[in-house]
């Protein structure tokens, strides 16, 4: 399994630390609730004044329970037994908890409202962002880890934070509001209250911490099991997952990591647990204590029965108030965690682009690549080494070389998908890197070996290549018969608007020669593209198809720039240029009977191929 084979032990960390955790709790809690104001100042408002007034109610409910019992006694002990003083308080009391269920419904009601809007919201935020990510980012394992996560619980997480941030504080109005009456009992009685959920308090403080620690270590094998999910539940890999058996052990593995993140959750709970209820002891035998002492002040006559009442109701509602706002930040570490992945993803700092040029000061110059030396991020060696082209428009060229010599990253560099660590790459005399990236993306067509089969109806799929015309079926019908898909895109059951892909309704699968004409067609869109690129996107073609694809390219795309990257020899002899890469190095350029001429790894190359057909 992939990962640490065992994360360290959670370490004992000292009281400040542990503090320091505790408040980091509300680090987000203003963040979330910007959020809701963002969203819907109004429901913003309605829940802040629903929180206080819910907050406020049950001290006044309670309040008016005593005055109930006094009125009670007093009507008694009085010779007429008037009670339409009690029933008055009675009435009260009724009212003031209706209102306090309508406050409750009302809280409820705009979280429903809000949960929606919010989640919309922070998808949107999330996939803004990603819009303007780089090729890189999405690379990085970690940052790829944020990602997934800030999605997955985009549509919760932000309310849920904000939500218990309002239940703390209506709590923390409650026990203002009990303190408040319970200071004219004693103000000690108030100080046991608070003193009796300190400990339940801290150990919170600190389990809650282990949990966050123990969380983020886990990630990587959180990752894993995601991963195995995706492959075992989804339908691009369900016919070699199939195939090849591997099924079971893909469970059993996910299985495996379940049952070791179990044990450790397990021991967490445990331990979090036994000392819940250890404290919970102690808060119970300090309510009692408080309650002793509460019914002895009432047996001496020193508070009425109904002030008993009153303060028996307040203590015991206080220490919910206290186990309640426990909670609440128990959960509100769990939020915090969230919080902290969807801003750290949505803070990634990402290079302004200074690029601003729209044209270069010489079109004619066409591409040029300068001693252009790149290394991806990790590697040790470099995949491009002192790469030194030169390509005129109305040229064509062929890049050859082994698997993993480098030919598409050198496209990759050249669509500035990734900048050179050294040297400079040139487009109509001018460097990449000064370009405005819309417009020097608008210049050049690229079909990678890997291009996108988007799960959409196969004209759009076409339409993709040109986003100005994606919708445009006069113009999809242009590009297909040029890529040659117009005649198998006619017999399907729908035409152009025949979806794509298993993951809808209907939904067509084409074979691997079809979907590669369907790229074709796409790369054809770009009728305004001056440099047009094919990375293998005929591989699954025989060679008699792609050789005359490329021919068919090369004259529509007179006075372009042509780029192809092939196996067959029988295809890139046509290229006007052919160069030889090595190990990110160029070793060999030229046309094909000047190579041919130099008897060299090119002209071994090509004889090994030409052998193999006759
Ligand atoms: P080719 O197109 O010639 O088959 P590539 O340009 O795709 O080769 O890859 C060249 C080398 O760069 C390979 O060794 C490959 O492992 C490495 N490589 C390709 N893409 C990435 C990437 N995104 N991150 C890291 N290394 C990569």
């Amino acid at each position: 399994m992939a990962g640490p084979p065992h994360p360290p032990p959670v370490p004992r960390v000292g009281m400040a630390e542990m503090l320091r955790g505790f408040f980091s709790v509300f680090r987000y809690s203003r963040s979330a609730i910007g959020l809701v104001r963002d969203t819907n100042r109004g429901l913003l408002a309605a829940l802040a004044l629903l929180t206080l007034f819910a907050g406020l109610m049950p001290a006044g409910i309670a309040w008016v329970g005593a005055r109930i019992v006094d009125a009670v006694v007093r009507a008694m002990a009085a010779a007429d037994h008037d009670a339409a003083a009690v029933l008055r308080w009675v009435l009260l009391e009724g009212v003031l908890v209706a209102l306090l269920a309508g406050a409750q419904r009302g809280l409820s009601l705009c979280q429903a409202l809000l949960r929606a809007q919010l989640g919309q919201r922070v998808n949107v935020m999330i996939l803004e962002k990603a819009l303007t990510l780089e090729l890189r980012h999405f690379e990085d394992s970690e940052f790829y880890d944020r990602l997934t996560r800030a999605r997955r619980e985009a549509s919760v997480r932000p309310l849920s934070l904000a939500m218990r941030t309002f239940g703390l504080a209506q709590n923390l109005v409650s026990l203002v509001t009990y303190a408040v009456l319970l200071v004219r009992f004693s103000p000690w009685t108030v100080s046991i209250l608070l003193l009796a959920g300190l400990p339940a308090f801290i150990a919170e403080a600190k389990f809650s911490g282990d949990a966050f620690r123990l969380f983020r270590w886990r990630s990587p094998e959180t990752r894993m099991q995601n991963y195995l999910e995706t492959v075992l539940a989804r339908e691009d890999h369900a016919k070699e997952v199939k195939l090849f058996g591997l099924g079971e052990r893909f469970l059993q593995r996910y299985r495996a990591i379940f049952h070791k993140l179990y044990r450790e959750d397990r021991a967490l709970s445990i331990r979090r647990d036994s000392w819940g209820f250890a404290l919970s002891l102690l808060a119970t035998g300090t309510l009692y204590a408080a309650y002793g002492w509460i019914a002895w002040s009432a047996a001496h006559g020193r508070i009425t029965l109904g002030q008993m009442t009153m303060y028996l109701l307040l203590f015991r509602q206080g220490q919910g108030a206290v186990s309640a706002i426990l909670s609440a930040v128990g959960g509100m570490y769990e939020d915090n965690l969230y919080l902290s992945t969807l801003y750290e993803y949505l803070d990634t700092p990402v290079p302004a682009r200074i690029g601003k040029a729209v044209q270069g000061p010489n079109p004619a110059d066409g591409i040029r690549f300068e001693q252009v030396t790149f290394s991806y991020p990790g590697a040790t060696e470099p995949t491009l080494n002192e790469v030194t082209l030169h390509l005129p428009p109305g040229r064509s060229l062929a890049l050859v070389g082994e698997n993993g010599s480098g030919k598409t990253t050198l496209v990759k560099l050249l669509t500035h998908l990734y900048e050179p660590d050294s040297g400079r790459i040139l487009f109509e005399g001018r460097d990449v890197r000064e370009w405005d990236e819309r417009a020097l993306r608008e210049r050049i067509g690229v079909i990678f070996q890997d291009f996108a089969r988007y799960q959409l109806p196969v004209g759009e799929n076409v339409g993709a290549g040109d986003e100005p015309h994606f919708e445009d079926e006069a113009r999809w019908r242009e590009a297909a018969v040029k890529g040659r898909a117009a005649d198998f895109i006619a017999q399907l059951p729908q035409g152009y608007q025949t979806q794509l892909g298993k993951w809808f309704r209907d939904g067509r699968e084409l074979s691997g020669g079809q979907w590669q004409k369907v790229a074709l067609s796409r790369a054809f869109m770009r009728t305004r593209a001056d440099v047009l690129v094919l990375d293998e996107p005929t591989a699954a073609m025989d060679a008699r198809a792609e050789a005359e694809v490329f021919e068919h390219f090369r004259q529509l795309s007179s006075g372009r720039i042509t780029i192809l990257i092939s196996h067959r020899f029988s295809t890139v002899r046509m290229a006007d240029q052919i160069a030889v890469l090595e190990r990110g190095r160029i070793i060999e350029q030229g046309s094909h009977e000047e190579l041919m001429a130099r008897q060299g790894h090119y002209a071994q190359l090509f004889s090994l191929q030409a052998r193999g057909y006759r």
